[in-house]
């Protein structure tokens, strides 16, 4: 029997009505982005995010610098973001240009601001199990899970990829959900003997079918969080043939992907009710 596809879409749009909601309630909540450079991808990213942010209601300031802009002035620009009342929350786009050094600027995003979650604050937060402001793509993906109803406690999850953007974060969600999870990566050796154990596989790498059918569980639930342009369009990371061997999966595009932008619009959300004081802000 073909697995259950966990939609994105339907779940993201309920989520953004109710960012939308709760952007009226606060009467205004500002989110700027600073895109440096001109890569098509960011563009794309950074065009989406604007649409979504202003189709809630979200005061959405849109910084674009030049790829040779330096350091210390991109650092200028965040920290004059940082000052701005009218602003809640920063995202700096990545990736930045290869003469920048992208942990000094997004360490100088203010925590409390740090709507994408990559400040060593919140990652640290997140880390002790007090997670505060998280990356987007992982909160959708439990977000996701939460929805279908996937059992966590107890279950065994593998997250293949340990980037501090999806990865990472993903692991320490799953762990607090009570899971039991391993990180797979690039020098995992027998990646298949961890896949074909998880009651949970979240697969974030890169690569087109670096995780074939063969290497699911039957009746597993898969997250498939990869983005890779092919002839064929677009596609995951999991071999669409998993849809014979899983019970639950989610499709590409489609899934992942509409739930991060969503996430996004929450974490800023989150960030205003921090910065008035609806919620506590942690001690720094
Ligand atoms: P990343 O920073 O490049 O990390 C990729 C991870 O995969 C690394 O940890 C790497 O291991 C691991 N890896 C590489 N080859 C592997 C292999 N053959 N077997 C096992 N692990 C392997 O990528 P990312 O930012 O996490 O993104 C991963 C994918 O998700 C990309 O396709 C990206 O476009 C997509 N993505 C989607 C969304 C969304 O909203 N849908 C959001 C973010 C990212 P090492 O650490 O050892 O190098």
């Amino acid at each position: 029997m073909a697995a259950t596809l966990m939609l994105g879409r339907p779940l993201a749009e309920r989520i953004r009505a109710e960012v939308a909601e709760a952007v009226g309630q606060l009467g205004h909540v500002g989110l700027a982005t600073v895109l440096v450079g001109d890569d098509p991808a960011s563009q794309v990213y950074i065009r989406n995010k604007h649409e979504a942010a202003i189709a809630a209601g979200i005061d959405a300031r849109d910084v674009r610098l030049p790829a040779e802009t330096s350091e210390e002035d991109v650092l200028a620009e965040v920290e004059a973001l940082v000052a701005d009342d009218q602003i809640d929350a920063v995202l700096v786009q990545l990736p930045l240009p290869d003469q920048m050094d992208e942990e000094r600027v997004l360490a100088a995003v203010d925590p409390i601001k740090d709507v994408d979650g990559f400040h060593p604050f919140n990652a640290g937060q997140l880390y002790l199990g007090r997670p505060t402001l998280v990356p987007a793509t992982p909160l959708g993906i439990m977000e996701l899970l939460d929805e279908h109803g996937v059992p966590l406690e107890g279950a065994r999850a593998v997250v293949v990829g340990r980037s501090e953007i999806v990865g990472k974060p993903a692991a320490h969600l799953l762990l607090q959900a009570n899971a039991s999870v391993s990180i797979c990566h690039s020098r995992t050796d027998d990646l298949a003997h961890y896949t074909r154990d998880a009651d949970v596989l979240v697969v974030a790498v890169g690569r087109a079918r670096v995780v074939g059918a063969e290497m699911v569980k039957p009746g597993a639930t898969v997250v498939d969080v990869g983005i890779n342009r092919t002839e064929s369009g677009l596609v995951g990371d999991v071999d669409p043939a998993a849809v014979d061997v899983a019970g639950r999966l989610t499709p590409v595009p489609g899934g992942v992907g509409p739930m991060t932008i969503a996430l996004l619009l929450r974490n800023a959300v989150r960030c205003a009710k921090y910065r008035r004081g609806d919620m506590v802000f942690p001690a720094r």
